[in-house]
């Protein structure tokens, strides 16, 4: 979505960017590498399908190659092109320093309709894709390491993680290529729902500090507050769901492409994604809630929390007076637009932002990627003296980071469940809750730490940027 008079997306986030390093201490040269968007990869290929040869346009970008690999989903949408791919690889950079997943920031995007074809046809098609980004090393497990996103899922990653076995049948590592793969397939439990987990996290975190929430002037904990989620696919269903069954917060509104419902004593989540299923995505004739045809209006409802967790540019300079809930959780990556931004900051809204809000997923992605590279079950270990070993590794780990000073332990909480040897999905969840709680404190120690920063979106960037900019120091460029 681009409304005009306003910058693209990728503009937007360097714009974001650049507030953050105006409050900060870097060379101009450095800040300038970090910035950039390193390369960007764009194939056009054919593929023959109903009888004649369809051209589809791809991309893949990196956008900072501090660590390796680099990491970043793959979006199949109409709406797919260079700047919105450059602008999500840079956002996966500064996601990743902020929740300290060791990698560099990438994305994809295939401008693609996938409704309009066929699983076996799109099965191609991705084999098709994959094949030249694996051939270019754009797929790898040691330099690029896809994943789901927009109009993408375990199944598109089944095929790519296949596609990248058949043409490297040496590599014992292959799995570990791509994540968000099926369970059966090498994937973990608990990563389909993980972008919507840490969306929950990260505001279970946010009402831990009342001083946080006052700033949005709100008090207590989720219970009761009034929610409006704006896209009810994987990211926005799995946070209306847990956020309405397990915390009480109460859904009073869901926005998808063809319209909007509205209850305001709360909408069942379960029963919509039902519906949508057998609708092909369309809220008209649910019999939930009270039908909407011009949803993105609801956008502008009165709530507690507003959720936009379907794409970029959906609160732009031409709703965002308009807005008015006072917390809004960007579950969406850049659904604020630069202009937006300021808009809502002087209307004092606080915005919880994307590059924390959504770091679920690549959190998870990482838990994976681990789990592949490792060769061993992620969780309960079955032998006495496997758990003993690593009963044994985690304590010689602590204590060597003591030895060296680099205060470094495990959080408690990761470390109980794993000594205790507990199940995957157990591990993953803490390892998550852990992350997000981490991440919120680095951000809020910059917000309430120093006079300048005036939100938290800034606060995330200076903590990522600087980050990445201590291990281009240490490494050397
Ligand atoms: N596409 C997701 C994102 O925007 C996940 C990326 C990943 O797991 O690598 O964060």
């Amino acid at each position: 979505m681009h409304v005009a008079g306003e910058p693209s997306f990728r503009e937007s986030v360097d714009l974001m960017f650049n507030r953050a390093v105006a409050l900060m201490d870097l060379s101009p040269g450095l800040e300038n590498k970090i910035r950039v968007c390193n390369s960007t990869y764009t194939v056009r290929f054919g593929v023959r399908l109903r009888g004649k040869i369809e051209t589809f346009t791809g991309y893949r970008s990196v956008h900072s190659e501090h660590m390796e690999p680099v990491k970043g989903g793959i979006r199949y949408a109409m709406s797919v092109n260079q700047d919105e791919v450059e602008a999500l690889a840079a956002l996966m950079t500064y996601k990743c320093a902020l929740v300290e997943t060791p990698f560099g920031g990438s994305k994809g995007g295939l401008c693609i309709d996938p409704r309009a074809w066929d699983e076996h046809e799109l099965e191609q098609i991705t084999r098709r894709f994959a094949y030249e980004l694996i051939k270019r090393d754009l797929i790898n497990p040691a330099q690029n390491v896809p994943a789901p996103d927009m109009g993408t899922g375990e199944r598109e990653m089944a095929w790519i993680a296949d596609q990248y076995a058949r043409m490297n049948t040496t590599d014992i590592n292959a799995k570990a290529c791509v994540t968000g793969k099926p369970l059966s397939g090498g994937g973990i439990q608990g990563r389909v729902e993980a972008t919507g987990r840490g969306v929950q996290y990260a505001l279970r975190e946010f009402f831990r500090h009342a001083e946080d929430a006052a700033k949005a002037g709100l008090s207590g904990d989720l219970d009761g507050k009034t929610v409006v989620v704006q896209g009810l696919g994987n990211v926005g269903y799995h946070a209306a769901k847990f956020l309405s069954e397990e915390d009480g917060a109460k859904i009073i509104a869901v926005i998808e492409r063809d319209g909007g419902l509205v209850d305001h004593d709360g909408l069942d989540i379960e029963a919509i994604r039902q519906h949508l299923n057998i609708s092909g995505g369309s809220v008209k004739g649910c019999p939930v809630g009270q039908y909407v045809e011009h949803g993105a209006t609801l956008l502008e409802l009165p709530c507690d929390i507003l959720i936009p967790a379907a794409m970029e540019g959906v609160i732009n300079l031409g709703n965002a007076d308009r807005i008015q809930a006072p917390l809004i959780i960007e579950a969406a990556n850049g659904p604020i637009t630069f202009g937006a931004d300021e808009i809502l900051r002087k209307k004092g809204c606080v915005i919880i932002p994307d590059m924390y809000a959504n770091a679920g997923g690549v959190t998870v992605s990482y838990f994976e990627w681990v789990k592949n590279l490792s060769h061993i079950r992620f969780g309960r270990m079955q032998r006495r003296a496997e758990e003993a070993r690593h009963h044994l590794l985690v304590n010689e780990l602590e204590r060597l980071s003591a030895d060296k000073g680099l205060g470094w332990t495990l959080n408690p909480g990761f470390k109980e469940s794993y000594l205790r040897g507990a199940g995957e999905l157990e591990l993953v969840r803490s390892g998550l809750d852990d992350t997000m709680r981490t991440a919120y404190q680095a951000m809020r120690e910059v917000w309430h730490g120093r006079g300048d920063v005036e939100d938290l979106r800034v606060a995330a960037y200076i903590v990522s940027i600087s980050r990445v900019a201590s291990t281009y120091r240490s490494k050397g460029l």
